[in-house]
């Protein structure tokens, strides 16, 4: 797998859409390529900063469709 494929399934690596080929393909990818892992570390440093900063202002599952709805709806 190209490494520009690989970046894509980094970024859902960590949105946890990934198969369990995929992130098997990954780690698998990251270990032999530097840029890569790179961006690994970088993306996971940058997930876990996002989390922290939004774990006060959990969403509900409600709150999230809202959420969905309103941005879907300014969208058309
Ligand atoms: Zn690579």
């Amino acid at each position: 797998m190209s490494c520009w494929q690989m970046r894509l399934l980094i970024s859902e690596y960590f949105d946890d859409e990934l198969s369990d080929e995929e992130r098997q393909a990954v780690e698998s990818h990251i270990v032999l390529c530097g840029p890569c892992y790179k961006e690994f570390v970088e993306m996971r440093a940058l997930v876990g900063k996002l989390k922290r900063a939004l774990a006060p202002y959990r969403f509900t599952a409600q709150d999230k469709e809202a959420l969905l709805e309103r941005l879907q709806g300014e969208g058309s």
